[in-house]
């Protein structure tokens, strides 16, 4: 079982720790990969450098063995897609089941994924829902979801998405960052290493 947690972490905060403990707890997954969306090609680019980023992930993890920084997409000079990197993950393990742990509002943004058509060929889904996003509205999607759903951790390598019933806290990078530019109090947003980093560099000021 290989479980992967991807994401700009642009800072990583508590939401992501707890969708990735939370999700792997429920796989029992002995790891999960926490992937550095390093150069992501779908969306805006980051405030800050893929340096800072995997730094503060690696701060992230550091007391939770079951958290493990994953570097794989941060050497390379191309924007990184989900698909290529579980491509080539798949390549050097053929046979193993992947999970590829997400909010339920990047779910909803699939349909905007660079071969958008293929992710359910290399991995599962397994979806958490965030406190005030939307789901997925899409046709396609919902019909994809009633299609593929399942509620046991499945033994085949790809294809079934699974959605845990847990509540997220409320925490977007976008507000820990327009938080951290008004000076407002994010402690309880981020693990103290994190925060103490952000401060040492200047990060979001
Ligand atoms: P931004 O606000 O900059 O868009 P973000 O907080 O959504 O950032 P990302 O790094 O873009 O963080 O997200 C990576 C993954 O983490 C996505 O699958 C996203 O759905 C998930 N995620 C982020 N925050 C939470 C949360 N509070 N609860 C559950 N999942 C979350």
């Amino acid at each position: 079982m290989i479980c992967l947690f991807g994401g700009t972490f642009d800072p990583v905060h508590e939401g992501h720790l707890a969708a990735a403990r939370t999700a792997g707890r429920w796989l029992g997954a002995r790891a999960v990969r926490m992937l550095l969306a390093a150069r992501p090609g779908h969306r805006s680019q980051p405030a800050v450098s893929i340096e800072h980023r995997w730094q503060m992930l690696r701060i992230a993890c550091e007391d939770d063995p079951v958290l493990v920084p994953d570097d794989f997409e941060v050497h390379g000079v191309r924007p990184s897609y989900t698909v290529e990197t579980l491509e080539r993950l798949r390549h050097d393990h053929p046979g193993e089941a992947f999970f590829w742990i997400m909010g339920g509002d990047a779910f909803a943004d699939l349909g905007s994924w660079h071969r958008c058509d293929e992710v359910l060929d290399f991995c599962h889904l397994v979806l958490l829902q965030r406190p005030g996003r939307r789901s997925s509205s899409d046709e396609a999607l919902r019909a994809l979801l009633a299609e593929r759903a399942t509620g046991e951790v499945p033994d085949s390598p790809a294809g079934r998405i699974l959605t845990i019933d847990a509540s997220m806290p409320d925490i977007s990078a976008t507000a820990v960052r327009r938080k951290l530019a008004h000076g407002d109090e994010v402690a309880h947003l981020l693990p103290a290493g994190v925060l103490t980093y952000i401060r040492q560099h200047g990060l979001y000021a």
